[in-house]
């Protein structure tokens, strides 16, 4: 991966379309009776990650913009590592991000018995033989790119030899890793996935679906493609590593074929991005090692942590439009895919008042126990999402970084002598503040101008800073969760000779409790995204109770202070 190649969108966007191209040029050649049928395969050992969706945009993309379909496949070739709590929440994922399978759930263990008579078939042909070497010793004979391989002592086993023991393989008669089935294609290939490659193995675990019926299971490239041809795939889209498996993949399809069609592999590049890692082998270390909440934790570049941390479909789509496909590794900035939720957060979300470092402040000269109501609108962007009323009152809190005792020059929020407005009411000026013993300011004294109220006569009267604030006696309490990237470094899992979790960033996550949100929130629920106003986006954490509100910051605002005081 070429760390220092970040891909610029705008140069994305033809070359996004390459594979477009590639299946429009099939239509019009009137290649496979003009159908385009696609599939996305994933392995149920793992949650869905923002790489799957841009396979996911993909291959279903592919097929609605083309009158075709798109098959749901689980890759489940391996009972080891796979488990159907996987399989639920890759199909909740995908549903989520707004695809549609309809009738077609696959599994390629529906073809086991099909792929099991293809390999019998290769036996006949003398295209396969039993090796009983053990894997170390088959692959200290691979050879290297410039060097031909040697060949197995087993492969000049006859068909009748190696029928018997395929078939014995099956029947559990011999250890796991004692024998594997080995396609005989040529060990001197420069592509080295030709060299005799394994077809088949023993494993002795249970499979989710098939149970104990079968001893011996298909590596992924014998099942792959054989899948595809059954399910009659026109476009199989994958990422750049099966590249090299391309010959491969022909090689098997030529032995199947029995007329015109044929599924074609493509390859696109994967997506990568800056300060965390796409691995799932290592995403799943994180959530075993307790290094994250879960699969869902909202640092996770998983679809379910990133829908838990508010982001929307619409974002992740978005972005991986913007990123485009195209055949060269790189690496992504993080900041595109935030810059996409911004965007859609600004015109979905409803503006609300939230404070997350409470400072009290009295107004000394409003009237005690009165409560006036303040109209608000809730979305500049999008008039249509109406306006609603917060109450104002004697007692309000607003932010501690709002208020400075000796502030610097440039310093324009509320301190000792100053103005400001409170957005939607009145114009403020502090009179004093009080301190605890520890020199905190507990509370901030001032007086409002009752001729200013927004609206009124004097409502324009300059002042430099608009602050937000909620009535002290009407707030909601609120926790809040701020994230911060889960890797301090852009590409923790590609350090040569470094554990990634070496570089995992102490600061990812700060908890504030304490926070006081406007009363409106009260009726919010799970998921629910609001834009706190001067402070970012924020979404209903699904661990809030009717007396906890939990609230994920999504992302911050990109500058808070240019839109406030313009
Ligand atoms: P593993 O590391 O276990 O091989 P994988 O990430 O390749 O996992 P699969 O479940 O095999 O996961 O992937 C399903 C599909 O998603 C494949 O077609 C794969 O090419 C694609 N895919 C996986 N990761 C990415 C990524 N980062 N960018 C784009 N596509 C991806
Ligand atoms: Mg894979």
């Amino acid at each position: 991966m070429n760390e220092g190649n970040l891909i610029d969108p705008r140069e994305t966007k033809l070359a996004g379309s390459f594979i477009e191209q590639i299946i429009i040029d099939d239509l019009a050649a009137g290649k496979n009776d003009g159908r385009v049928h696609t599939r996305f395969p994933p392995e149920p050992n793992g949650y869905l990650h923002i790489g799957h969706a841009k396979a996911i945009c993909l291959d279903f993309g592919m097929a609605q913009k083309y009158g075709g379909k798109c098959n749901l496949r689980f890759d489940d070739t391996n009972p080891v590592k796979e488990e159907v709590e996987y399989i639920d929440s890759i199909k909740e994922d995908i549903r989520w991000l707004g695809f549609d399978w309809e009738d077609r759930e696959y599994y390629a263990s529906d073809y086991f018995g099909k792929l099991y008579d293809f390999a019998v078939d290769l036996i006949k042909k003398g295209l396969a033989y039993v090796d009983d070497q053990p894997a170390a010793v088959i692959s200290s004979q691979k050879g290297t790119p410039t060097q031909p391989g040697t060949e197995s002592p087993f492969r000049g086993r006859s068909p009748e030899e190696n029928l018997d023991l395929f078939e014995r393989m099956n029947h559990g008669e011999f250890e796991e890793g004692s024998r594997v089935l080995r396609a005989r294609i040529d060990m001197a290939s420069p592509n080295m996935h030709m060299r005799d490659p394994i077809i088949y193995r023993i494993i002795k675990t249970a499979h989710h679906r098939t149970g104990e019926s079968w001893k011996v299971y298909p590596m992924y490239d014998f099942a792959h493609g054989q899948c595809d041809y059954f399910e009659g795939i026109t476009h199989s889209l994958c990422t750049l590593e099966f590249e090299v498996h391309r010959p491969l993949y022909d090689w098997l399809i030529d032995q199947l074929k029995t007329d015109d069609y044929r599924p074609r592999q493509i390859e696109f590049n994967r997506l990568n991005l800056t300060y965390t890692m796409m691995s799932k082998r290592k995403l799943l270390e994180l959530v075993q090692e307790g290094l994250v909440s879960g699969w869902d934790d909202p640092r996770m570049p998983t679809l379910c942590g990133l829908r838990r941390r508010g982001y929307t479909p619409e974002s992740i789509r978005k972005f991986v439009d913007l990123i485009g496909y195209t055949k060269v590794e790189a690496i992504n900035d993080v900041s595109l895919l935030e810059h996409a939720v911004r965007d859609d957060l600004n015109l979905r979300t409803p503006r609300v008042f939230a404070v997350l470092n409470p400072l009290k402040v009295v107004i000394t000269n409003y009237p005690e126990g009165k409560t006036e109501n303040v109209e608000l609108i809730n979305n500049p962007e999008d008039e249509s999402m109406g306006s609603r009323t917060i109450p104002f009152s004697r007692e309000l809190y607003i932010e501690q970084e709002d208020f400075m005792e000796n502030p610097p020059h440039k310093f324009f929020r509320l301190a000792p002598g100053k103005e400001v407005r409170l957005k939607g009411a009145y114009i403020i000026k502090c009179t004093g503040f009080e301190k605890d013993a520890a020199g905190n300011v507990t509370e901030v004294r001032c007086t409002y101008d009752p001729e200013t109220r927004s609206g009124a006569s004097l409502a324009d009267r300059k002042v430099k800073a608009t602050l937000h604030w909620v009535s002290a006696e009407h707030a909601i309490d609120a926790e809040v969760r701020l994230y911060d990237r889960l890797f301090n470094t852009e590409d923790p899992a590609g350090q040569k000779d470094e554990d990634y979790r070496n570089f995992l960033n102490p600061d990812s996550l700060k908890v504030l409790r304490g926070c006081k949100a406007e009363p409106s929130l009260a009726t919010a629920r799970p998921l629910d995204k609001f834009q706190f106003q001067r402070l970012g986006y924020f979404c209903v954490d699904p661990d809030s109770t009717s007396n906890n509100l939990v609230f994920n910051r999504t992302v911050g605002l990109r500058d808070s202070w240019a839109k406030l005081n313009k």
